[in-house]
């Protein structure tokens, strides 16, 4: 992998998303090359793009819709993620109350409406994505992240939301770690494969008449008399209307640029376990799992009974800078590992297969937010914050009805209209960023709140991943 010293349980390990050996590569699009023209183009092949095209479809069976990616469709945090599929499109019920307290019991019905939405498409287009509606155990090993649970279950409570405690004996039939001692089951709560997810809204997109171009940077968007036209190296479209789906790329439209900022995320994959030592740990059931600290773990199931372990670190480096090769850190994979041995000690044997980053587009709000630009014919969404598996699709319904110039419950949300805190320019982010986690790392620790987070608390600003 690197020079640094490599933790025992990661010898051999496979530098990409397991995910990708999951799927059978579909040959590469042709490039954009020469002058052409359509009524909707949409730049970026992730979930949020190929949603947009899917859904405007839908919406009209002749629009001409192009797709342009700059390298692979699902190449980028679509094909990267864990999978996991929320019936929220605000990061939580906790975070929509502490930052839309006015409209939190309407973003929580429009989330679990969109859970449902993408549950029947998947059947309606016969997508194989290995879609598990098994629900999520939440776990907490302080005291003072099992009181952030109570709270938890008095706010799902107060909507509606079906949720069940567990804690002693319960909980280790649940999931059995001498770390957790308190957790919230929520049933509603989804798991996908998402490299499947991308291959197969491609492949339905393809099928519906869609065009796409793939290995096609757009370099430059420009506003036209009467259509906009997109750059690439090699051709240029011209479009009546352009949706913006490139996620944490820097974007076309420069006044984004400081409103989400790169953190990379880092990802653990295991070779298959047995039934006995899933059932050593209390796990039988195909649910997710997250424990609850700032710094956070995420843990599921593959088909094949491996263990995705990701999360805790979340890097920022300076300058926003983008590579590849941040994709792999040695650093980080071996905190992980040695995270992994600590929740579960029986499974010290364990080996991983792969290991893998990926880059999440952090918002100062944790959500992601919508607008438009050149008069109303571009659209724009981004800053989903690591929970974008769902809300991509709220995302691409609501750029839609703002290029439709619809006003609809979507586009009047506070959450998607209002633009979030921009991040203030370097060496300050840098510093910002680093302060705040390192006090985010302290409040792990003891429990305690210190006077930065409050005051970023009392202007709505938050960083998570
Ligand atoms: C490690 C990791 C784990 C995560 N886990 C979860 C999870 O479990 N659950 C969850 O809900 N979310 C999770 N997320 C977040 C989720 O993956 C994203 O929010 C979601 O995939 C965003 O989709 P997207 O289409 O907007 O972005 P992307 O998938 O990044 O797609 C954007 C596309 O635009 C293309 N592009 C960019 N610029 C241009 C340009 N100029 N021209 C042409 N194309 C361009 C890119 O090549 C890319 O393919 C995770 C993210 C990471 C990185």
């Amino acid at each position: 992998m690197t020079s640094q010293p490599c933790h025992d349980s990661l010898h051999n390990i496979q530098p990409h998303p397991f995910w990708q050996d999951t799927v059978a590569p579909a040959p590469t699009a042709s490039s954009l090359a020469g002058s052409l023209e359509c009524d909707l183009a949409i730049v970026g092949g992730g979930f949020t793009g190929l949603w947009t095209a899917l859904l405007a479809r839908r919406r009209s069976p002749t629009l001409n819709i192009t797709i342009i990616e700059a390298r692979r469709c699902g190449g980028e945090a679509s094909g990267r993620n864990g999978g996991f599929c929320a019936p929220s499109i605000s990061h939580g019920v906790s975070n929509a109350l502490k930052r839309w307290p006015q409209e939190a019991e309407k973003l929580i019905r429009l989330g679990r409406q969109n859970l449902d939405e993408l549950a029947a498409d998947l059947q309606h287009f016969g997508m194989q994505v290995e879609f598990e509606r098994e629900g999520k155990l939440n776990v907490a090993s302080q005291p003072w992240q099992i009181d952030g649970l109570r709270s938890m279950q008095r706010n799902y409570a107060r909507f509606g939301i079906e949720c069940e405690w567990f804690e002693g004996s319960e909980l280790a039939r649940k999931l059995d770690s001498p770390l957790y001692g308190a957790g919230v089951f929520e049933p509603n709560y989804a798991l996908l494969n998402p490299a499947k997810m991308a291959a197969e809204l491609r492949r339905v997109c393809l099928a519906q008449g869609i065009r796409l171009f793939e290995q096609s940077p757009v370099l430059e968007l420009m506003e036209g008399k009467n259509l906009l036209r997109l750059r690439t190296a090699d051709g240029d479209m011209s479009a009546g209307h352009v949706a913006l789906a490139t996620n944490i790329a820097p974007p076309l439209l420069g006044h984004l640029a400081s409103s989400v900022i790169p953190v990379y995320d880092y990802t653990l994959v295991s070779e298959p376990l047995s039934d006995a030592q899933l059932t050593a740990i209390g796990w039988t059931g195909r649910y997710g799992i997250a424990d609850s600290g700032n710094q956070f773990h995420y843990l599921r199931k593959t088909a094949d009974n491996r263990i995705l372990w990701g999360g805790f670190d979340a890097i920022y480096h300076f300058g926003g800078r983008r590579d590849e090769a941040l994709t792999q850190r040695p650093e980080s994979f071996n905190r992980l590992a040695e995270q992994f041995r600590q929740a579960f000690p029986s499974l010290r044997e364990v080996r991983f297969s792969h290991a893998w980053g990926g880059i999440i587009d952090t918002s100062a709000r944790t959500t992601m937010f919508t607008g438009c630009a050149m008069q109303g014919r571009v659209a724009y969404a981004l800053g989903f914050t690591g929970q974008g598996v769902s809300a991509s699709r709220f995302a691409a319904l609501n750029m839609l009805d703002l290029l439709a110039g619809e006003r609809t419950e979507r586009t009047e949300l506070l959450m998607t209209s209002k633009a979030p805190f921009r991040f203030p320019p370097e060496p300050l982010r840098f510093a910002g960023v680093k302060m705040a986690q390192r006090s985010l790392a302290r409040e792990d620790r003891d429990g305690h709140r210190d006077l930065l987070l409050k005051t970023f608390d009392a202007f709505g600003i938050g960083f998570d991943s």
